[in-house]
C-alpha cells in the first residue's frame, strides 16, 4: 500500500505531466484546442435547457394550464430547439474542421524535435527505441500525448456537466415539505438532506472506483507485455512485410506464412486472459454498474417522495430525476478520467524521456566570413572521438591540415574511421578530444548552419527525393534551370537525361507521380553529385562514391574529377585505391589513426608501409 505522502507525489506528477502536454497542444494547435474545448462545453449543457424547459412545461400542464402561458412555453421550446440545432451543426463541423488535422499536429510535435535534434542523438539507437515505444503506446491503446486532448474534452464536459446539474437540482433541497403535512418534514431536515447527500457521493465514487479496479485486473505485466509484443508483429507484418525492398525474399522465402503464424501464436496468447476476465474482472465490472443502479433508486425514491409531500410538481420530478442523473454521469466520468490520467502518466512520461533529449552541442554564433578565393583552411588537431555509448576509440590523435583546393584522398579499409572522420568535419559530432579549426578558429565557435554550408557532401547512403529531378538538385521549388543542367551534364547526366520526355521536370520515383521514374544505383548517384556541384561549396566529400558505379560510370567520373571540382577543396572517400590516385595527397587510415599521408608515388616507395600492402592485395582486382 502506498502511503498518503506517497500517493500525493503520484498525483501532482500526473498533472503536472497532463498540463506540460496540454501546454505542448496549446503551442502546436490552439484551434484544435479551443474547438475541442467549446464543444466539450457546449454538449454539456445543451441537454439541462430541454430538461429544464420541458419541466416547466409539465408543470404548467399538470397545475393552471394558464394558455397564453403554455402557448409561451411552447415557442420558447421551438426556438430553443432551433437555435441548438442550428448552433450543434456548426460547432460540430468546425471540431470536425480542426479533427482532421489532429493526427499531423501530433506528428508535428515528434517531427519537430526529430529535426531540431543533434545529429548524435539521432545516430543513437536509443532514440529510436523510444520513439517506436511511443508509437506502440499509441497503436496499443491510443496512450500518451494524443490522448491528453480527448481527456480535456471528457474532463471539461464533465465538469459543466456537473455545473448544469448542480443548478438545475439545488432547489429539490431548498424547496421545503408544506408546513401542513407534518408526518412528511423530515424530508426537510438538513441532517436527511446531509445524509442523502453523502449516501449520493460514496456511491458515485464508489462505482468508477470499481470499474477502475476491474480494468487493472486487465493489465498485469504479462498482458500488457505479449499486447505490446503482438502490435509490433501486427505493425511489422502490415507494414514492413508489404515494402518493396522485402517484395522479393517474402516471395521466395515464403517470409509472410512464417510471420503470420508467428502473429496468430502471439494473437492466440490472448487467451490467458480469459481466466481472469471471467473471475476478476466480470464480478468487478457488474459491481460496479449494481452499485449506479443503487444511486438512481435512492435519487427516484427521495424526489418522490418530496413530490408524494407536496414540495414542488410533476415537472420538477423529471427535472431532478433527469439532473441528478446526469450528474452522476458526470461525476463518473470525471473519475474515470481522471483514473485514466493516472494510467496514462507512464507513457506521457516516456513521450518527456524523448521530447526532453537535451541539445548538448555548443552552437556558435560567429559568421563565417564570405570569400571569393575561398580561402578556407580547416585543421584537425590532435583529434580522438568515441561514438556515444561506447567504449573503444573511433579516431585516435589525428593530426591533418587541409591545404586550400586540394584534392586530398582518405584511404583505409572498412571501419578504419574515414566515415567518422568527415562526420566530425562537419560536425555532425563534436570531438572526444582535441579540436577542429577553421581558419584557426575553434569550429565549435561558428554559428551551427553557417558552418554546414561550406560542405557539400555525398554520403554512401544518400537519399533522394520523390520530387522532379531539378528540385532534387536544387532542394528548393525555385531554382536556376540552366544551372541545373550544367550541374547534370558536369555529373554525367545528359545521355540518361536526353531519354526523359519531361527533362529536368521528371519525378523521381511514384510515390508522388504515377509517371515517376525510376533510376539505377549509378544514376542515384551521378543525381547527388549534380546536387552537390549546385549547391558550390567551398568543400566537397565524396564518401566512397563510386561504390554503387559501373566501371564505364566510374571512370566517367574519375575523368571529369577535376572539372566537378573546379577550385574547391575535395576530399575523397575510398576504400578502392586505385580511385584515388589522381588525388595529390593521400591520408592512410587504419584503426582510427592516420598512419601515412603523402603522394601516391611516395606512398609506393615504403614498401613495408601499408598503402603499399593495401594496393597489392587489391592489385587482383582491377588492371593498371
Ligand atoms: P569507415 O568509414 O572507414 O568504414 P567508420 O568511420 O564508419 O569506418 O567506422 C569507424 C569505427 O566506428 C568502426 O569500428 C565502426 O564500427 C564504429 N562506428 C561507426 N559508426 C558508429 C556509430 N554510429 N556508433 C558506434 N560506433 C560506430
Amino acid at each position: 500500500m502506498k502511503t498518503w505522502k506517497e500517493k500525493k507525489t503520484i498525483y501532482a506528477e500526473t498533472f503536472s505531466l497532463h498540463f506540460r502536454a496540454i501546454k505542448i497542444w496549446w503551442k502546436i494547435s490552439p484551434m484544435i484546442f479551443i474547438s475541442k474545448s467549446i464543444s466539450a462545453i457546449y454538449f454539456a449543457l445543451i441537454p439541462y435547457i430541454g430538461i429544464y424547459i420541458s419541466a416547466l412545461f409539465i408543470n404548467e400542464l399538470s397545475n393552471q394550464r394558464r394558455p397564453e402561458e403554455l402557448k409561451n412555453l411552447v415557442l420558447l421550446s421551438l426556438i430553443s430547439a432551433l437555435i441548438i440545432a442550428v448552433i450543434d451543426g456548426i460547432i460540430q463541423k468546425w471540431k470536425e474542421f480542426y479533427d482532421n488535422e489532429y493526427y499531423y499536429k501530433k506528428e508535428k510535435i515528434f517531427t519537430n524535435k526529430l529535426l531540431d535534434m543533434d545529429f548524435c542523438d539521432i545516430d543513437d539507437q536509443k532514440t529510436h527505441d523510444k520513439l517506436s515505444q511511443i508509437k506502440q503506446n499509441e497503436n496499443w491503446n491510443n496512450s500518451g500525448i494524443g490522448k491528453v486532448l480527448g481527456m480535456t474534452e471528457e474532463i471539461l464536459g464533465s465538469l459543466f456537466g456537473i455545473i448544469g446539474s448542480i443548478t438545475l437540482s439545488i432547489s429539490l433541497f431548498i424547496k421545503k415539505v408544506p408546513e401542513n403535512n407534518i408526518s412528511m418534514q423530515y424530508l426537510s431536515n438538513p441532517l436527511f438532506l446531509i445524509f442523502i447527500v453523502a449516501v449520493m457521493f460514496v456511491v458515485i465514487i464508489l462505482s468508477p472506483l470499481c470499474h477502475n479496479k476491474a480494468y487493472s485486473f486487465l493489465m498485469n505485466n504479462d498482458f500488457v507485455e505479449n499486447i505490446k509484443y503482438t502490435n509490433r508483429l501486427y505493425l511489422f507484418y502490415y507494414l514492413e512485410m508489404i515494402s518493396y525492398s522485402r517484395a522479393a525474399d517474402v516471395r521466395i522465402y515464403h517470409q509472410n506464412e512464417y510471420s503470420i503464424s508467428k502473429l496468430n501464436e502471439s494473437v492466440s496468447s490472448y487467451n490467458l486472459l480469459y481466466p481472469i476476465y471471467k473471475k476478476k474482472y466480470a464480478p468487478m465490472n457488474s459491481l460496479s454498474v449494481a452499485i449506479g443502479f443503487i444511486l438512481t433508486a435512492i435519487i427516484y425514491l427521495f424526489v418522490c417522495l418530496k413530490a408524494w409531500a407536496g414540495a414542488f410538481g410533476i415537472g420538477s420530478v423529471t427535472q431532478y430525476i433527469s439532473a441528478i442523473t446526469l450528474l452522476s454521469h458526470s461525476l463518473s466520468k470525471l473519475l474515470q478520467t481522471l483514473g485514466e490520467m493516472h494510467n496514462n502518466t507512464p507513457y506521457l512520461k516516456t513521450v518527456f524521456e524523448f521530447l526532453d533529449i537535451p541539445h548538448n552541442m555548443y552552437k556558435g554564433s560567429l559568421t563565417i566570413e564570405k570569400r571569393n578565393d575561398r580561402k578556407y583552411e580547416i585543421e584537425f588537431r590532435n583529434v580522438s572521438f568515441q561514438y556515444p555509448n561506447t567504449n573503444t576509440y573511433a579516431l585516435r590523435h589525428v593530426n591533418m591540415k587541409f591545404k586550400i583546393g586540394q584534392r586530398l584522398a582518405v584511404v583505409g579499409e572498412n571501419g578504419s574511421g574515414k566515415t567518422t572522420f568527415i562526420k566530425l568535419l562537419c560536425r555532425l559530432y563534436d570531438p572526444t578530444e582535441g579540436e577542429i579549426l577553421l581558419n584557426g578558429i575553434n569550429i565549435q565557435k561558428y554559428n551551427y548552419n553557417e558552418y554546414m554550408s561550406i560542405f557539400s557532401i555525398i554520403f554512401q547512403d544518400f537519399k533522394l527525393l520523390s520530387f522532379s529531378l531539378a528540385e532534387n538538385i536544387a532542394i528548393s521549388t525555385k531554382y536556376n534551370e540552366s544551372r541545373v543542367l550544367k550541374c547534370l551534364e558536369s555529373a554525367g547526366f545528359s545521355e540518361r537525361l536526353k531519354t526523359l520526355k519531361k527533362g529536368i521536370d521528371t519525378c523521381l520515383y511514384k510515390d508522388f507521380d504515377d509517371k515517376g521514374i525510376e533510376i539505377s544505383g549509378g544514376e542515384a548517384q551521378k543525381i547527388a553529385i549534380a546536387r552537390t556541384l549546385y549547391k558550390d561549396s567551398p568543400f566537397i566529400i565524396l564518401d566512397e562514391p563510386t561504390a554503387a558505379l559501373d566501371p564505364i560510370a566510374e571512370y566517367e567520373i574519375y575523368s571529369k574529377f577535376n572539372e566537378i571540382v573546379d577550385d574547391k577543396t575535395a576530399i575523397y572517400i575510398s576504400h578502392r585505391l586505385s580511385s584515388c590516385r589522381f588525388c595529390n595527397e593521400i591520408a592512410v587510415f587504419d584503426n582510427g589513426t592516420i598512419i601515412q599521408q603523402g603522394s601516391h608515388d611516395s606512398l609506393m616507395n615504403h614498401k613495408d608501409g601499408k598503402y603499399y600492402k593495401l594496393w597489392h592485395a587489391q592489385a587482383q582486382y582491377y588492371t593498371e
